[in-house]
């Protein structure tokens, strides 16, 4: 399952089809009695994916005598997979969620091919939760299959819906039961079924516990199966046995399963910490300290336990003539050893970060006594000094703190100029530090010209040394063709944090210098060529048969939903506790460049213990967080009556007269060609056309859960712990994103409500399961930062929150995220692609801005050189 196993997702997108079998073939030797097989990921093809996997499984003796159960969301999918499986196959699923007409083609369909079929308890009305619905939706799916499409009854399969327990919502409490109940019922009431369920949902506020959530799962299965239970979908060999499990977890586990007691969820909770996973590190055991100083300052480091380092800094000090050799010697030596187990891949970031923090609270310990003894022992030699800055109007800056830290550990001595920088105090602090390196981040677009304009004041300042560029926008191609040209010194792409001290080491040594820079230029030559001529190859449409292709909604019929709560509104000191329950993690372990998707990152081999161990970090600290009120969250979000005018402007009036326009947002449209039938779409596209008639509706939200972030991350360096500064930062980053996703959810449900009904929870959030989307600008859909600022305006986010932007529509906090609300049922997230100057021009005009100017807001997106087409 793609979605499901990060290893398994890996091996496909590499198209390592022969491993991806081995996975597949380990499940079968493990005792799955039937394969799943699910290709849902939104940059797969698919149907390809799907056909290619089956039918190398076909051709796998000790793979194929297992039934395949083919799994999507997708009936295109399902039935491209259907056409592969040899003997019976099992469809996942069907359902009425669509109505009846649907649900008896596709039935049809299966029958057709022989299958056996899961039908989920989701009808027009969305999932079931209770019993009576459960029984009810299977029962009437049950009499049209087995009467009107002839389907055997024991080719169905019910899967009444198992959903999360113990999430801290009273409604929650009852899922487990009445999944138990309502299978033994549709076992009693219809003959010959069979039923099964995904049983990982049922766990889902466990996440990281998994001992927890496998014993959650061991019970479950006790029970249903004793209930007529007859198949589920799991891990097949992570179980434990029904015996083994503790008497004290089981009856707590029970007790939540059967909703036994008012507070089963606090004592499993309570609980849960107890039985945290077997690969927890053995904190207790300290015999460690038994051994020699120097010893012990090494493992501390390399641990990334701080507990006893001022201690041991000290006993070290005394030991040695000079307070600078406990520096040069076991100091250095254990950030030796944490340099090459990084460097060999066998420690990855978050443990170099902690490392990092206690080398530092060793030094600032030992500081004081080499200040007084300065001119015995002389200055501690670093390997180079870097003066390192998030660019002028960019606000970003974990990134470029984890290269910081990375850096300093070894042994490079950064001034890190912090965020906002311009490139006047750039350039005096190189100066003013005789800086071997100087390095530059940004996040957003417009930091990529102000990245070249830097270049172009070094080589005016007559600057030789290497200039590093790096942060998420920037890229190998930009560095090469557009600033590389601009700067005589080495001018180089670090492609991650990790990349820092690779970069850095080669182009401080004076024997590797000379041919890693060489390479580089040879690299950089090759970049510019290849992107010459692909530029020359780009064909666009012209914006007028662009907009002829537009993606055209059928709106006769159409019901434009009305905002139940309309016009502006505040929200003020967010609940960061509800925030907690929203955050998607993922992201989180990206930021610290541990690869693999949350919850399963865990069981990661390779990075499993240190994603459990920074993620229990951070949930420290948000209780922390939470206790102490260290963070605000605050936000702003309006739904106002709107139109699409003139094919690309959405207008967004004061009221239903549409008399006043409160703010017109031109959208983007796609111009590259494309296969015929395919459109070429804008956000524009998704509402409802003036000329039509009716009124449609917009919505624009900003939140922030960064407001008190940069306060507690400097108050954490302040104290030389630069690893919860970073932890701080992402955490408030996840909060934030959660925001975004709850307040769309009450969107949906509750202040538009459009979507009253609407009950997703866990991934399904996270991958946007909704109807309806909110795409925010700086993204693909829309890339123009520069929207922010009518954005801002029309909310009046500076006036109801503390959140600003900056000259190039970066938001304050860091920690924001605004855009819009698009509520059709067709809108969806798209990639813009390249545009032609046609449209540059006539977006610059349609926005009273010059074309150079809106040319750099949208500099990644042209189809051609701006520098050239200008001359
Ligand atoms: N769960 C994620 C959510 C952020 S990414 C997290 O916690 O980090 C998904 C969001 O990015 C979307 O909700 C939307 O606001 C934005 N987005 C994604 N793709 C987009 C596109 N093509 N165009 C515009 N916005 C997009």
């Amino acid at each position: 399952n793609v979605t499901g196993s990060a290893r398994f997702a890996k091996l496909i997108e590499d198209d390592d089809y022969e491993s991806a079998l081995d996975v597949a073939r380990q499940q079968v030797a493990n005792g799955a009695q039937m394969i799943d097989v699910n290709m849902d990921e939104g940059m797969l093809d698919s149907e390809a994916a799907m056909t290619r996997f089956l039918s190398l499984i076909a051709a796998e003796p000790d793979i194929a005598t297992v039934p395949i159960v083919i799994d999507s969301s997708k009936w295109s999918v399902i039935e491209a997979g259907l056409k592969c499986v040899q003997g019976k196959g099992v469809v996942n699923s069907i359902s009425l969620k669509e109505g009846e007409e649907q649900f008896k083609r596709q039935a049809k369909l299966v029958r057709r091919y022989g299958a056996a079929v899961i039908v989920m308890a989701f009808d027009e009305e969305g999932q079931a939760d209770t019993v009576d619905r459960k029984v009810e939706i299977c029962t009437r799916a049950y009499h049209i299959l087995t009467e009107e499409i002839g389907v055997p009854p024991e080719d169905i399969i019910f899967d009444p819906n198992i959903f999360a327990v113990a999430t801290g919502i009273e409604e929650h409490n009852n899922y487990g039961r009445a999944y138990l109940q309502a299978t033994e019922r549709i076992k009693e009431t219809l003959p010959h079924v069979r039923v099964s369920g995904g049983l990982s949902n049922l766990s889902f506020s466990f996440r990281g516990n998994n001992a927890v959530r496998e014993a959650m799962h061991a019970v479950f299965l006790y029970h249903a199966v004793r209930v007529g239970m007859d198949m589920a979908i799991i891990n097949a060999g992570a179980l434990p046995v029904y015996d083994d499990i503790p008497d004290d977890v089981l009856t707590a586990i029970e007790d939540v399963l059967f909703n036994r007691r008012a507070d089963a969820t606090e004592r499993l909770t309570s609980i849960a910490t107890t039985v945290q996973g077997t690969v927890k590190k053995n904190e207790a055991d300290l015999s460690w300290r038994e051994r020699p100083v120097a010893e012990r300052l090494t493992h501390a480091l390399v641990e990334g336990i701080q507990e006893f380092v001022e201690a041991d800094a000290e006993e070290a000090r005394l030991q040695y003539e000079h307070a600078i050799e406990v520096i040069e010697g076991p100091l250095m030596d254990g950030m030796n050893v944490v340099g090459d187990l990084f460097g060999s891949g066998r420690m990855f970031l978050p443990q170099v970060v902690k490392s990092a923090r206690v080398m530092k609270k060793a030094v600032m310990h030992l500081v004081p006594f080499i200040e007084a003894e300065k001119a015995a022992a002389g200055d501690v030699k670093a390997n180079g000094r870097i003066v390192i800055a998030t660019v002028k109007g960019d606000v970003h800056d974990i990134g470029k703190n984890i290269v910081a830290v990375v850096l300093r550990c070894n042994n490079y001595e950064v001034f890190d100029l912090g965020v906002m920088v311009p490139v006047q105090r750039i350039l005096a602090a190189a100066r003013e530090h005789d800086a071997d390196i100087v390095g530059l981040s940004g996040l957003i677009t417009p930091s990529l010209d102000e990245m070249v304009h830097v270049a172009k004041e070094m080589e005016r300042e007559g600057f030789e040394i290497p200039l590093l560029i790096g942060g998420a926008t920037t890229s190998k191609a930009h560095t090469a063709v557009k600033i590389d040209q601009h700067y005589h010194g080495p001018t180089i792409h670090v492609l991650d944090a990790s990349r820092g001290v690779g970069v850095t080491s080669a182009l401080l040594s004076d024997n590797r210098k000379e041919s890693f820079v060489a390479n580089v230029r040879t690299e950089y030559d090759e970049v510019r060529r290849t992107h010459a001529g692909r530029i020359r190859r780009t064909r666009t449409l012209t914006f007028a048969q662009a907009r002829d292709r537009r993606f055209a909604i059928e709106w006769n019929g159409f019901q434009p939903a009305t905002p139940k709560q309309p016009g502006i509104q505040t929200l003020t000191d967010y609940s960061i506790e509800e925030l907690r329950t929203y955050i998607d993690w993922s992201p989180f372990f990206t930021a610290w460049e541990l690869k693999g998707k949350f919850p399963a990152i865990f069981d990661d081999p390779v990075v499993g213990d240190e994603a459990r161990s920074v993620y229990e970090d951070a949930q420290r600290l948000l209780d922390r967080i939470i206790a102490e009120n260290l963070l605000t969250a605050e936000g702003v979000f309006g739904l106002f009556p709107a139109n699409t005018v003139n094919v690309d402007d959405v207008a967004i009036y004061g009221d239903e007269s549409r008399v006043e326009t409160l703010a017109t947002f031109r959208h983007l449209r796609q111009q590259m060609e494309k296969p015929p039938g395919r459109p070429n779409v804008s956000l524009a596209d998704f509402v409802l056309p003036f000329e039509r008639g009716p009124i449609d509706y917009v919505g624009a939200f900003a939140v922030t859960a960064g407001v008190g972030a940069s306060e507690l991350a400097a108050a954490f360096e302040a104290d030389h712990d630069d690893y919860s500064s970073i932890l701080v930062k992402a955490i408030a980053d996840r909060l934030a994103e959660a925001f975004a996703e709850r307040l769309h959810q009450r969107v949906r449900s509750e202040f538009w409500g459009y979507a009253p009904d609407e009950e997703l929870i866990g991934t399904d959030l996270i991958r946007e399961r909704y109807r309806g989307i909110r795409p925010a600008p700086g993204y693909p859909a829309c890339p123009d930062h520069s929207q922010k600022f009518a954005l801002f305006d029309l909310l009046g986010v500076t006036n109801h929150t503390s959140m600003s932007l900056t000259e190039s529509g970066a938001m304050l906090p860091a920690a924001s995220v605004s855009g819009w609300y698009f509520a059709h049922p067709d809108a969806y997230y798209f990639g813009l692609g390249n545009i032609g100057r046609d449209q540059v021009e006539a977006y610059a005009s349609s926005k009273g801005i010059e074309i150079e100017q809106a040319e750099r807001w949208l500099r990644p997106n042209l189809s051609y050189d701006p520098e050239e087409a200008a001359d």
